[in-house]
């Protein structure tokens, strides 16, 4: 597989909080692991959809009720970051892309003033 241009150049994962990453052009998307559990992409978490489009509902619900934290996160060849989560979810894998896209939907303001 050729370079990924969206691979970053950093990825730094505050375990309660949130995750921050550096973009090749020095830009940083930082965003919080309660969005980030949130949307995870996996068929799990954001339903299949049949034949018609329809969205299904999830089957797979999370029971854990304690503060989302990650317990850590591992690259995915060089296209994507799998997140594994304090309540033992481990299938969502996000593509550089998604995540790109996740932290502008969801802007965060913590470090602004
Ligand atoms: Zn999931």
């Amino acid at each position: 597989m050729d370079n990924n241009p969206l691979m970053p150049t950093a990825i730094r994962l505050r375990k309660s909080e949130r995750l921050e990453i550096t973009w090749p052009d020095q830009s940083t998307s930082v965003i919080s692991l309660r969005v980030l559990r949130k949307f995870c992409p996996c068929a799990g978490c954001q339903g299949e959809r049949d034949l018609l489009g329809r969205q299904l509902l999830p089957v797979v619900r999370t029971s854990y009720d304690g503060p989302i934290t990650a317990l850590g996160a591992e690259l995915v060849g060089n296209y994507a970051l799998r997140v594994l989560w304090s309540d033992q979810h481990f299938t969502g894998i996000y593509s550089f892309e998604y995540l790109r896209q996740l932290a502008a939907q969801h802007p965060q303001t913590t470090d602004q003033t």
